[in-house]
């Protein structure tokens, strides 16, 4: 049986649109600013969906989902992280694992993590671990301009 690992990084700056909604592993932060994007700008998803693609050496987010394609305007990532599930498989593989972590000075992640790593397991269709770590007010993302999340993902051909 082989097995893979892929990575993905992603990054999203904070919307300058104070009515744009926060969604992190597919939880709304209720309250907190929202993520400039063309899809939900879900860093955690992306990262999680770029890490599976990579380790099934089947590409990246953006060749899958274009920012030029109007069906995912706004899109529910965690449609998009199913979606990607489906071609990790039809490619011949079956998603093992994942583990990621969030880089945000704020909001707290640990109070939905656990609805996360529901959320993104049932649409990954594997398990999908959730941490974070703050940046400790170091460089752009310290200062709260943006989120960041890595993920790394395994894959066993099948
Ligand atoms: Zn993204």
């Amino acid at each position: 049986m082989t097995t893979r690992s892929g990575i993905g990084i992603d990054v999203h700056p904070f919307s300058t649109d104070p009515g744009r909604p926060l969604v992190l592993g597919g939880v709304h932060f209720v309250g907190e600013p929202g993520l400039e994007g063309h899809s939900d700008a879900d860093v955690v998803a992306h990262a999680v969906c770029d890490a599976m693609l990579g380790a099934a050496g089947i590409g990246d987010i953006g060749q899958h989902f274009p920012d030029t394609d109007e069906r995912w305007r706004g899109a529910d990532s965690l449609v998009l992280l199913a979606e990607a599930a489906a071609r990790v498989r039809a490619a011949g593989y079956r998603f093992v694992n994942a583990d990621c972590t969030v880089i945000a000075e704020r909001p707290r992640i640990v109070v939905a993590r656990d609805e996360m790593i529901t959320k993104l397991t049932a649409a990954a269709g594997g398990p999908v671990h959730v941490k974070a770590t703050r940046p400790e007010k170091l460089g752009s993302l310290g200062r709260v301009e943006g989120i960041a999340c890595w993920a790394v993902a395994s894959v066993e051909e099948v």
